[in-house]
């Protein structure tokens, strides 16, 4: 089902121009607009789920699949040295748009992309409560 309002719905049936990678039944992939680096690629489920809660097992598993053929594809092109799959989900992890998607960002060495975060502490009681609390929801 897509929503009247979403711009990557609105990509995803062809009202608003993209340039396509690739596309089948289930997905588009695109270049992003405003690319972090050269080949830059949006995993667009054309099904409008807003991020990874709201996503079925089913797609989500056929979008990293997906993603698998793109990463090799994007490899080949572009002789990346390396590559960062991205899925943002909130506003305060950064997702602009509410319409779940991968982002496959070519890396190169010495390139201006920054995707990192310091690492902190950690306490091993603290590690071993908390993994306990998350299996008991998984
Ligand atoms: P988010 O921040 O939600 O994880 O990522 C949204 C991405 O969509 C951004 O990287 C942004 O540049 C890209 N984007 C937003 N609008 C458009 C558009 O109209 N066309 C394309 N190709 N990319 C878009
Ligand atoms: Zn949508």
């Amino acid at each position: 089902m897509s929503n009247q309002e979403c711009i990557f719905c609105k990509i995803a049936n062809g009202e608003i121009p993209s340039s396509t990678v690739y596309e089948n039944s289930d997905f588009k992939v695109i270049l992003d607009i405003a690319p972090a680096a050269k080949g830059h690629c949006l995993i667009i489920p054309r099904e409008h789920f807003k991020d990874i809660y709201e996503i079925d097992a089913d797609t989500a598993g056929k979008l990293f699949s997906l993603a698998t053929e793109v990463a090799r594809a994007l490899k080949q092109e572009l002789q990346c040295d390396g590559l960062n799959i991205i899925q943002n989900n909130g506003a305060a992890a950064g997702q602009t748009v509410n319409h779940v998607h991968l982002h496959l960002i070519p890396r190169f060495e010495g390139d201006d992309v920054t995707v990192t975060w310091n690492p902190k502490e950690s306490n091993g009681q603290e590690l071993s409560e908390l993994a306990k609390a998350l299996r008991k929801r998984i």
